[in-house]
């Protein structure tokens, strides 16, 4: 049994993480400023005695004794981490460093949760780890695509300059319940749009491609990256390789939902990437065969079930 500290813990993705840590009997806090992140995510954890909750910005130093640390804070979103950009490059940056010092302290093995933005538009297809990336370092996905890349570089340094035991992960397009409906993130936007019958919104002309993940799919990779080899550092891809247009993403959606909303399109933002897929051969050979499981209309049925049932109570609390 470990002490784990999950920052970020409140969001979509932490949330998945510190209910799989807790199932596998360890102690977890879970460290949120509640940004992006909800308390009705980790509701269903807190009667656990081997779960804390923390209202903490990790922009400010933490003090905790812990043996591991997954950090996740940081909004993930176009719309939210272009809300605030200063912020955003704050947290990753400063959450990086106060994450690491805190590992350095206490001896904690640490695991950054990066994105596949670091390839930024990328000109390589799919994308391999040793892709150095295309981005644009004064654009509006900037805060967020260069918070993480020198949030990397900070662990490769603290890893290099004081041996800090440090693990990095490179996380492509994931999706699953738990995502606020207010997040802007295309899956789910489309899934909202369509139970509620409004337009479904294209941007550009719908042939950009993303490559999509089920959320159980990410979490098993993110442990078993953990436990890995103490010698393996990462980067490394984690993602489902299957790639799709925005329109086929629209038009599953529809499929799977019998909704009668219309695809409308509007403008396509600033610095959009145009295609996005992970190799993730590196993952299947230093990850014990890890790969995604998950298909994408499994995933979507999974996802739509709890859109549908978080539609319905906030009609019934109207
Ligand atoms: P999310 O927005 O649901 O979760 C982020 C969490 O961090 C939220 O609970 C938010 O409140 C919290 N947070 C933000 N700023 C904070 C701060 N300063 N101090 C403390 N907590 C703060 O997003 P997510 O999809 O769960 O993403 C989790 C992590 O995974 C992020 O680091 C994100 O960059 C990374 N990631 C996610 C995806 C994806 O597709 N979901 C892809 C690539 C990378
Ligand atoms: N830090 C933290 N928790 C800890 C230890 C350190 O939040 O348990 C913060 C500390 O405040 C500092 C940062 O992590 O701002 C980096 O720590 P480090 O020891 O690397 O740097 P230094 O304190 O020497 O600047
Ligand atoms: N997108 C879209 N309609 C929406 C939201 C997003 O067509 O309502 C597009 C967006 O332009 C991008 C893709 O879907 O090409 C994925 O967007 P998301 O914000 O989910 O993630 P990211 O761009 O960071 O991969």
């Amino acid at each position: 049994m470990k002490k784990i500290l999950v920052t970020g813990g409140a969001g979509f993705v932490g949330s998945h993480l510190c209910a799989r840590l807790l199932e596998e009997g360890n102690d977890v806090i879970c460290l949120d400023n509640y940004f992006t992140g909800d308390k009705k995510n980790i509701l269903k954890l807190l009667g656990n005695p081997r779960f804390e909750l923390v209202r903490h910005d990790i922009t400010e130093p933490y003090y905790a004794e812990v043996d591991e640390i997954y950090n996740l804070a940081c909004p993930a979103s176009p719309v939210h981490y272009q809300y605030n950009p200063i912020k955003t490059i704050k947290t990753s940056v400063m959450g990086a460093i106060n994450t690491l010092g805190l590992a350095k302290r206490v001896k904690a093995k640490i695991l950054q949760a990066s994105t596949s933005e670091v390839y930024g538009d990328p000109q390589v297809h799919p994308q391999p780890e040793s892709y150095w990336g295309h981005v644009n370092p004064i654009g509006i996905r900037s805060c967020y695509d260069e918070g993480k890349r020198c949030a990397e570089t900070l662990f490769m340094d603290y890893h290099n300059q004081n041996n800090v035991a440090i693990k990095i992960i490179r996380i492509f397009n994931t999706y699953g319940p738990n995502m606020n409906p207010a997040d802007g993130r295309v899956v789910s936007n489309f899934i909202v749009q369509a139970l509620k019958g409004e337009d479904i919104t294209i941007f550009g002309d719908g042939m950009q491609t993303r490559s999509f993940q089920y959320v159980d799919d990410l979490v098993e990779g993110m442990i078993r990256m953990m436990n890995s080899d103490d010698a393996f550092l990462g980067p490394v891809n984690l993602g489902n390789p299957n790639e799709f247009t925005m329109l086929e993403l629209a038009e599953a959606v529809i499929a799977l939902t019998g909704s009668q909303s219309k695809i409308i399109h509007l403008a396509l933002p600033q610095d959009d990437p145009k295609q996005r897929q992970p190799d993730i051969s590196l993952a299947k050979e230093k990850l014990g065969g890890w790969q995604p499981k998950v298909e994408l209309n499994e995933g979507l049925i999974k996802t739509i079930a709890y859109f549908e049932n978080l539609l319905k109570q906030e009609e019934v609390s109207r």
